[in-house]
């Protein structure tokens, strides 16, 4: 153990972590094996992980089948080129079976090898698409404040926190950021995109980009009517709408994907996580028949877009074991049953706490915000670090969240994977009460 933590301090620059903190404390917890909803570390103690990891291990930790699947595609073909028009059999399964689970209006897929790449892509092609049209200047997109979208160059510069911008200094140009339905409600968000396509030129704007609910931003879920009104707009002004599901594809939301919650059809939807469930990198965009049409009539010579492992043969064959097992096991239902029980044992806990704000749940996707005064909504000051702290006390007491504090706020997300049951629901509610009077102990 001790070498592994000298070994990582010296030789392991991590993702979206402090390197500050890593150099003092070593790494958080060396995980050593998953089964089921539980990560276990390699000094022995057990942890429910609440958020599927990064939103991702949707059928849970350790299911021997997909080991199978990719040790059988292995064997058979491990991996073969998509360039140029070559194929194989997984690849094309794969975007048939993701066509048939899509909203009925897309059915045409591209793949990557996660979610940023998937939102670059939509970009690229949603700037190709107004192009090959003859109109180039349409290449703007127009995202929303606190939306998450990746950290490749054009995800970064979509995503809509702030802090991710300012890591490198430079984004990619053409991206603007209307104020989200979270921070002033639908009707004014709405009228802050209309605003921002206005001051821009609706010519000039390629497409709306959003999270059906976004997830980093600490699971803001819109009002049932926003991405009616959304849509609205897209088609009066004739944008595209890109509907981001990376998170929220593939049964989070108690949907298949996101947008159904919505009744509405984007035009361009990027996904990956839960399409693997992580047991493999892969991501991917799907598009519109009208879309798909445009590019097959009007997109000449090569499409100079393409990764290494865009239909990736064992990825796709990890990806078609994964809905298999999704749709076996009803788990898009047990999405949606088990996010109610999340939903009635969070409004418990805030019957008994003096620092429960908005609670909120969609499917499994599900927030807890922590205020000074609910009936205010008073935010604490941020010194305190509310989140963070219930973030350790759930840690000390063998559960894994992940907490939001942007704009001062104070956010604790759950994302659990979608084999929970309600057992397991209690289990993790009595353990997140525990956690919550504790810390309101200390910061009251
Ligand atoms: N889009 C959304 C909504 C996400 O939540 C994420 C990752 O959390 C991404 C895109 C980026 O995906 P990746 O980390 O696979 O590049």
């Amino acid at each position: 153990m001790t070498t592994l933590n000298e070994w990582d301090k010296k030789h392991f620059i991590h993702p979206t972590s402090s390197i500050q903190e890593q150099q003092a404390n070593g790494p958080k917890v060396i995980f050593d094996k998953g089964e089921g909803i539980y990560l276990t570390s390699k000094d022995g103690t057990r942890y429910i992980d609440a958020m599927s990891s990064l939103w991702n291990v949707n059928i849970g930790h350790g299911r021997k089948e997909i080991a199978e699947a990719a040790k059988d595609q292995m064997e058979q073909l491990a991996y073969s080129s998509c360039f140029s028009n070559f194929s194989n059999e997984p690849a094309i399964r794969l975007a048939k079976k993701i066509a048939d689970l899509a909203p009925p209006s897309l059915n045409a897929v591209f793949f990557t090898s996660g979610g940023s790449e998937s939102n670059d892509s939509a970009i690229k092609i949603v700037r190709h698409y107004w192009r090959i049209q003859g109109q180039p200047e349409r290449n703007k997109i127009v995202a929303l404040r606190r939306g998450y979208h990746g950290v490749s160059a054009g995800a970064t510069s979509a995503t809509g926190i702030p802090e991710f911008w300012d890591m490198a200094g430079s984004l990619m140009q053409g991206f603007i950021h209307a104020k989200s339905p979270y921070e002033i409600g639908t009707e004014s968000s709405i009228q802050s995109i209309r605003e921002v396509i206005e001051a821009e030129g609706p010519e000039k704007i390629a497409a709306f980009m959003a999270e059906p609910v976004q997830g980093a931003g600490g699971v803001l879920i819109p009002p049932k009517d926003y991405y009616k009104e959304v849509r609205k707009i897209c088609n009066e002004y004739g944008i595209l709408y890109i509907a981001d599901e990376v998170i929220t594809g593939f049964g989070r939301t108690g949907k298949m994907f996101g947008v159904e919650n919505y009744g509405v059809e984007p035009d361009v939807l990027s996904f990956a996580k839960g399409v693997t469930s992580g047991y493999f990198p892969l991501g991917g965009v799907i598009v519109s028949d009208h879309v798909h049409n445009v590019l097959k009539e009007k997109s000449e010579g090569v499409l100079f877009h393409g990764f290494t492992y865009s239909g990736h043969p064992t990825g796709a064959a990890v990806a078609l074991r994964n809905l298999e097992i999704l749709e076996r096991e009803n788990l898009v239902d047990n999405s949606s049953k088990m996010g109610g029980e999340l939903q009635k044992g969070f409004k418990s806990i805030k019957g008994e706490s003096t620092i429960v704000g908005d609670i909120r749940t969609l499917g499994l996707l599900g927030a807890m915000e922590f205020v000074q005064d609910p009936l205010t909504n008073k935010r604490f000051p941020a010194e305190l670090k509310v989140a963070p702290r219930i973030i350790a006390a759930l840690h000390e007491r063998g559960v894994i969240c992940r907490a939001v504090t942007y704009d001062n706020t104070d956010i604790v997300c759950f994302s659990p994977p979608l084999i929970i049951t309600k057992t397991q629901i209690d289990d993790l509610i009595a353990i997140l009460r525990e956690a919550v009077l504790s810390v309101q102990q200390e910061v009251e």
